[in-house]
């Protein structure tokens, strides 16, 4: 069991190959300190995913060593490591139910008030209660009458109510309007407050609002720093 954790997370030297001689990635060392936001950039097959599907146990690394408050995540058991990883990927997991349904997800315990809650602090209120039901509403596994960024909304509401220390967001690649895209990057600024996270960056404006920006490249760090140091 891995015990109530602060967030503190480090790579050391971390191999992994999905097929055998064909490193993903090739000795990767980061030291991410509790709260810090991580973004992840760089080409498309350079390992972004793989380092996060490292870290939440999808696979487990071929050489060196992942660990989280000290702890060897290969010493814990994948259930109570995954308790504490929030996970938002790209494309929205809605299933057939409410919106509250939706939101409640993995948080069953969660009363209606600390449901609204999470809702307006990731600005997704507002657009709930114009649905015919409001919270009550019926979604469609594709989420049907929802938009892209309406479904994310959901999916930071979601991670914000499950409270987890470690929060991992692959960023939906997805156009979306300025108005919405601005609700999307204070409700992230929101999600990510006092959490370790991180994230699969697309936009400009989370690389930014990013503490460190890693940029990957077939697999090695090529570059580290902020958003002014690089
Ligand atoms: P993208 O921006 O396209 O999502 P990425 O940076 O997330 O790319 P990864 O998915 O981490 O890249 O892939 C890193 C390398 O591992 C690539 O060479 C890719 O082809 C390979 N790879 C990824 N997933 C698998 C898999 N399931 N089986 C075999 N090889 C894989
Ligand atoms: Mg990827």
């Amino acid at each position: 069991e891995l015990p109530q954790i602060k967030g503190d997370i480090q790579f050391e030297n971390v191999v992994f190959e999905y097929e055998k001689n064909r490193p993903a990635l090739k000795g990767i060392n980061l030291q991410v300190e509790a709260g810090q936001s991580i973004a992840l950039v760089g080409h498309t097959g350079s390992g972004k995913s793989t380092i996060i599907n490292l870290l939440s146990r999808f696979y487990d690394i071929t050489d060196g060593r992942i660990t989280i408050d000290g702890y060897d995540i290969r010493d814990v058991t994948v259930q109570s490591l995954r308790s504490q990883i929030g996970i938002v990927l790209q494309d929205t997991f809605i299933f057939s139910g409410t919106i509250r349904d939706n939101i409640r997800f993995g948080r069953l315990d969660a009363t209606d008030e600390e449901i609204e809650a999470v809702a307006k602090a990731v600005h997704a209120h507002d657009f709930i209660i114009h649905l015919p039901n409001g919270y009550d509403t019926e979604v469609e596994e594709r989420g049907n009458a929802l938009s892209m960024g309406q479904r994310q909304l959901l999916s930071f509401a979601r991670a914000l109510l499950a409270d987890p220390r470690i929060l991992i967001l692959d960023e939906a690649t997805a156009s979306i309007d300025t108005e919405t895209e601005l609700k999307i990057q204070e409700a992230l600024q929101v999600l990510l407050k006092g959490r370790t996270s991180f994230i699969v960056a697309h936009r400009l404006s989370t690389i930014r609002n990013a503490n460190r920006i890693v940029v990957l490249d077939h697999g090695e760090i090529k570059e580290e720093g902020n958003h002014e140091q690089l």
